[in-house]
Order: structure tokens, then C-alpha cells, then sequence
């Protein structure tokens, strides 16, 4: 994965998550306070605002340049969360010029566990962890079975998918929708549906590079 690639997802991701903000906004609504969408699609924005001030030339200076932008301009759990795991994925790209299988699963690895590490949430307490390290590891997995990137980011994409759904039943144990119990059950979480959009953002544009 090259910075070309890496900027394509990321302006993929912008653009999903712009087509989606109404979506991701509403499922806030049912447990939090409708601002998921307007949160995240706010600091996409200002995301690639910062690309063209001052292009990455690595695909791990465009991940930190995302994730600094992330914490600094989305209020919210969110943008801390999304921010910390993006700026780990980056550190842990450092300054490679196209990052092989490993090294993007050692980068995914490395942005559960910053995520984990800042909201504390544990695996089935309906937050975005719920997506995510599903992801991460279905990715590491795809890679031990020798899969290109496509597949690897295709099997992470349907991960996140299937846990994000998995969340619905889920009663909230960490941030805003905690707050209201077992009244949170029968809901997707927002953060978690947001990351399987992002992630499936990954998996289109792998893709196309591939059939490009
Ligand atoms: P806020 O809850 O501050 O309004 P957002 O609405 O932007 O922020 O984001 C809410 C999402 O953040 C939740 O759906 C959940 O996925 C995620 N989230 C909240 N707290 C945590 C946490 N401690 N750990 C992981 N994810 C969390
Ligand atoms: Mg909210």
C-alpha cells in the first residue's frame, strides 16, 4: 500500500462517510445525541483540507496527518478515538514508502489497541471496538493465509460489517449510550457502523487500484 492508495482511502472514506452522515447521525439519535454523522463528517472534511495544505509523501504521514486532524477537530468520543487510532497506525507505518501485508496488519493492530487503550471499552460493550478488532483480526488472518491486499481488506470490510450488525442486540457498557441502560438494546451503535464504512471505503479502493 503506497501513499497514492493510502490518500485514495482516505478520500474514500470522506466520501462514504459524507453520503452516510444523515444515516450514521440517526442511528446517534437512538442512543446518544445525534451528532455521530455531523462529527465525523466535519472532521473528514477538515481532514482533506490538510492533505492538500501539506501533502504526506508516506502512507504513514498520511495516516498521522488524519489522525491529528481527527483529535483536534471532532468533538466528541469519537474523534479522539477515530484520531488515536489513526496516528497509531501511522507511528506504526513510520516511514516506509509502500507498506507490505504485515506491516498493515501490525499498523491495524496497533489502532485497536490505541482505541482500546483510550476508551477502556472491551469487546462487547457496543462501541466501534466491536467493528474494529473484528477487523483486525480477520486482516491478520487473511495475511497468515497469504491473501492480497484486496482479500485481506474484503474479509476486514465483512468483519467490521458483521459486528457493527452484532452490536444491535448489545446493551451499551461504555460512552453517551451507557447512560441509558438496557434502553440501548435494539440499536446499532454509531461508531461501530461508522467504522465498517471506513473500512469498507478500504476495501473499494484497494480494488480498484487492483483492477486499474
Ligand atoms: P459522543 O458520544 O461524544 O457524542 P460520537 O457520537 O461522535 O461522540 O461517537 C459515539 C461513538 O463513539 C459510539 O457509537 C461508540 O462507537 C464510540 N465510543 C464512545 N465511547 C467509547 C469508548 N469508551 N471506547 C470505544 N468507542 C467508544
Ligand atoms: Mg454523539
Amino acid at each position: 500500500m503506497d501513499t497514492a492508495l493510502t490518500l485514495a482511502w482516505v478520500e474514500q472514506a470522506a466520501r462514504v462517510v459524507a453520503e452516510n452522515r444523515d444515516h450514521l447521525t440517526n442511528l446517534d439519535a437512538a442512543i446518544g445525541d445525534s451528532d455521530h454523522g455531523i462529527n465525523l463528517d466535519r472532521g473528514f472534511t477538515h481532514v482533506l483540507d490538510a492533505l492538500r495544505q501539506t501533502p504526506p509523501q508516506t502512507p504513514g504521514g498520511v495516516l498521522l496527518t488524519v489522525g491529528g486532524t481527527l483529535i483536534s477537530k471532532v468533538g466528541g468520543a469519537s474523534g479522539p478515538l477515530y484520531g488515536t487510532a489513526f496516528r497509531r497506525a501511522g507511528k506504526s507505518l513510520g516511514d516506509t514508502a509502500n507498506a507490505d501485508m504485515h506491516q498493515l496488519s501490525d499498523a491495524l493492530v496497533a489502532a485497536v489497541e490505541g482505541v482500546r487503550q483510550l476508551g477502556a471499552a472491551n469487546p462487547g460493550d457496543k462501541t466501534m471496538v466491536d467493528a474494529l478488532l473484528p477487523a483486525v483480526e480477520a486482516f491478520a488472518a487473511a495475511v497468515e493465509a497469504d491473501a492480497d491486499l484486496v482479500a485481506a481488506c474484503t474479509a476486514a470490510a465483512e468483519a467490521a460489517e458483521r459486528g457493527s450488525a452484532a452490536t444491535i442486540p448489545l446493551q451499551a457498557l461504555k460512552g453517551r449510550a451507557s447512560y441509558l441502560g438496557p434502553r440501548s438494546m435494539g440499536h446499532e451503535d454509531p461508531g461501530a457502523a461508522s467504522t465498517a464504512l471506513i473500512l469498507g471505503a478500504l476495501a473499494t479502493v484497494a480494488a480498484e487500484a487492483h483492477h486499474a
